[in-house]
């Protein structure tokens, strides 16, 4: 399978930014690599802008930030899926940190998050990764095996592979600027690996796992080289045209 490139744009850029910075990526990615696939996630607002502009462009795709698990309904603020695949979205994320640790969602509450995308039709990339204190606590395939355990509960075995993928993203990496060294995300992203084996015996070898935290151009060669490294998730080096059209090439 391709690499998967995903840009996380959080809660930056109005319709207007986002329209330019995707305008900007398309010339400076021109044709894209044959083994390379670019995902963006704008803030909900600039959904339509960015696909828009990706159209008639092959490997582009354009994702939620997030999703309420339900049809629809008196849930002020939220997003169903229904209202992401409307707008021409593919693919929906799960369990970002910020969601878990600012907002405060179960790993119970992510998980239904994913089954209810999948179900829906959209792509999934559900986030896992520990804080800093799980990992000097060496709690981090404790967190990691929850967060996959109860993110994974009610996806079918044999889903197909194309449409999950699980971003490593230790949240002590996450716009720190403390990328993790290859051998933590080696050892990671192996563990994980084995948990999605056992999770999901049929597809488990197959679905991508991402990287990410502080993720740069300079960085990133290395870290896509990994062994179980099918793609990266990058938030702040996402922002500008030049440095993610740099990471989706290296
Ligand atoms: C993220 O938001 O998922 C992320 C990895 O951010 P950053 O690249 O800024 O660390």
């Amino acid at each position: 399978m391709k690499k998967l490139m995903a840009a996380n744009w959080k809660m930056y850029k109005t319709t207007d930014q986002a329209w330019t910075t995707a305008q900007e990526l398309v010339q400076a990615l021109d044709a894209l690599p044959g083994d390379r696939e670019v995902l963006v996630f704008p803030p909900f607002t600039a959904i339509s802008a960015v696909v828009d502009t990706f159209k008639g462009h092959d490997g582009y795709s354009v994702g939620g930030q997030n999703i309420y698990p339900a049809e629809e309904g008196a849930f002020t603020g939220e997003i169903a899926p229904n209202m992401l695949l409307n707008l021409g979205c593919s693919h929906v994320l799960a369990g970002h940190s910020e969601r878990r640790h600012i907002l405060g969602e179960t790993n119970e509450f992510v998980g239904q998050k994913v089954t209810l995308g999948l179900d829906r039709g959209l792509k999934v990339v559900l986030c896992v990764g520990e804080l800093i204190e799980e990992r000097e606590a060496g709690k981090v395939e404790q967190v990691l095996e929850e967060q996959l355990k109860a993110g994974l509960a009610n996806v079918a075995p044999d889903v197909s592979p194309e449409l999950l993928a699980v971003a490593y993203e230790p949240v002590w990496a996450i716009g720190t600027g403390k990328v993790a060294g290859p051998p933590e995300i080696l050892e990671a992203h192996a563990f994980v690996r084995k948990k999605l084996i056992e999770i999901l015996p049929v597809s488990g070898k197959e679905i991508r796992i991402l990287y990410g935290g502080s993720v740069k151009p300079d960085n990133c060669g290395t870290i896509i080289s990994l062994d179980n490294v099918d793609g990266v998730l990058v938030g702040g080096a996402s922002l500008h045209a030049e440095s993610f059209s740099r990471i989706v090439l290296a």
